[in-house]
């Protein structure tokens, strides 16, 4: 409670990347908004102030060829995918505060503006390169793999044209000196080595605009030239400011952006380089204040694949969720998945955990106790009820400390497998001390229990918000209901 106190007023902003929505959401992005759900609703329980962005990014020539290719106009079809994104909120149970589309009027004002502010790093010329629609950037000979992108495995197109560049170069000792320092933190550290690595080889001007004609028209144009539209990441990572109204809301832009000193982006391996050097930069150039952590975590695959349209393999979390529940899909992501690494997603696993985490593990756990105390009608009715076994109150405070740890360094396998390891203890201590044989002298045990109980729930509400809500209310009605059912 101490520690609510002290973080009232104190700032914390936090966002996903925008999703492209030349597709619907597939498990990749679930993995990722399900773990910035979970640092939010952390830091909200922490008592501070906090918001949460999502969105998705629509200015992409991907969009355009994939609206052309179902013939239906690029508006409609970017809404249509739009939308699917937004429901993931109700399906994952997610509490973001604001959900932007880079197709909003907001957005489009606000990139603007940064280029404007930006215009004395930004220079035409006439360029030929390779360019990846599907990552929607240019490839230089020597990072193509067998002449195909790294990450598609499809052969870049041509492009030549004259464009804007925009002066990264100039940036290049600034930015080592601040990821280097940690002003602008990377976790994990392998993927700050990696940056790192990068800028060892020095770095060139980007292209920072492409034709409206290859556009498709589609785009955020460059002010005052037409022609030309915006290359769609440069306007894609300034959602993380549209968003807090910059241009627009100086009180508001300046309290979340400027002075805050707290903000967190959480991206894909595959984005790290827009988002650890190009948009600092251009923030940087507009004389701007920087995002202060990055959090990097790895891909989905599925039964040791990359999940693509390609191959057919693109699991939906609709159809997990219908069977299994939010809290268990929530689950397999946080516990089993790594946080930095790729990880691998099977129906196996996925049974696997749900069996015995949950409905083994938590689930049997509360419904014994709940019947227990139904029995000697103990009700833990304001989850007031104190301990005197000291073995548990330690337990207790070592899983807090432990899950806590994890959390800050965004290692949510390891928060969890402190809770779990707490329900480990109450398991063992109910068999030790048999309290169904002598119910009436054991109430102090059952009491115990309960109050283990009800601070597990308080530990696993930004994991499982749901289950922690049901566990509480159990808690105070002593009515069991199963929270996880059987499989068959
Ligand atoms: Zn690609």
């Amino acid at each position: 409670m101490a520690k609510k106190k002290e973080n009232k007023g104190k700032k914390f902003y936090i966002s996903t990347a925008l999703p492209y929505v030349n597709s619907r959401p597939h498990l990749g992005f679930a993995l990722e908004i399900i773990q910035a759900d979970v640092l939010a609703r952390y830091h909200r329980n922490l008592g501070e102030e906090v918001f949460f962005l999502t969105g998705t990014d629509e200015n992409g020539l991907k969009i355009a060829r994939a609206a052309e290719e179902a013939g239906v106009p690029v508006e409609k079809f970017a809404k249509k995918n739009a939308d699917a994104f937004y429901k993931l909120k109700k399906l994952l149970n997610l509490s973001f505060d604001d959900f932007i589309r880079t197709t909003e009027e907001r957005h489009i004002k606000a990139v603007q503006k940064l280029w404007k502010a930006g215009k004395k790093d930004i220079y035409k010329k006439k360029y030929r390169g390779l360019y990846c629609v599907g990552c929607e950037q240019f490839y230089k000979g020597n990072e193509l793999v067998d002449g195909l992108c790294p990450e598609h495995r499809i052969k870049p197109e041509l492009i030549e044209e004259e464009n804007y560049f925009f002066k990264l170069s100039e940036y290049e000792k600034q930015l080592r000196g601040l990821i280097e320092k940690d002003v602008l933190k990377i976790t994990p550290s392998t993927r700050k080595n990696e940056i790192l690595g990068f800028l060892d080889k020095g770095l060139e001007d980007i292209c920072v605009s492409r034709s409206a004609e290859r556009a498709r028209n589609w785009g955020i144009p460059v002010p005052d030239e037409p022609g030309q539209k915006i290359w769609c990441w440069f306007d894609a990572v300034v959602n993380y400011i549209s968003a807090l109204g910059y241009g627009a809301d100086d009180e508001n832009f300046a309290q979340w952006w400027q002075e805050n000193d707290n903000k967190l982006h959480v991206i894909g391996k595959g984005i790290l380089t827009f988002h650890a050097l190009y948009w600092p930069a251009a923030l940087l150039s507009a004389g701007l204040a920087l995002p202060n952590n990055l959090f990097v975590h790895g891909y989905v695959t599925v039964a040791g694949q990359k999940m693509s349209k390609s191959l057919g393999n693109i699991v939906d979390p609709a159809g997990l969720v219908r069977k299994y529940g939010t809290d268990a899909v929530r689950y397999f992501f946080l516990r089993e998945a790594s946080p930095f690494d790729d990880s691998d997603f099977t129906m196996e696993k996925f049974e696997d955990r749900y069996n015995a985490d949950l409905a083994k593990g938590l689930g049997n756990l509360v419904a014994r106790v709940i019947a227990l105390a139904a029995k000697l009608k103990i009700k833990n009715e304001k989850l007031k009820i104190t301990i005197e076994n000291l073995k548990i109150k330690g337990e207790i405070g070592s899983a807090k400390e432990n899950c806590e740890k994890a959390l800050e360094e965004f290692k949510f396998n390891e928060a969890l497998q402190a809770t779990w390891e707490l329900i480990g203890f109450c398991d063992r201590y109910i068999e030790q001390e048999k309290p169904w044989e002598d119910a009436e002298n054991k109430s102090g045990v059952i009491n115990d229990l309960l109050f283990a109980i009800g601070e597990i729930a308080v530990l696993i509400n930004p994991f499982l918000p749901e289950t922690s809500q049901k566990i509480i209310r159990q808690l105070q009605s002593l009515e069991s209901a199963p929270l996880f059912p059987r499989l068959d």
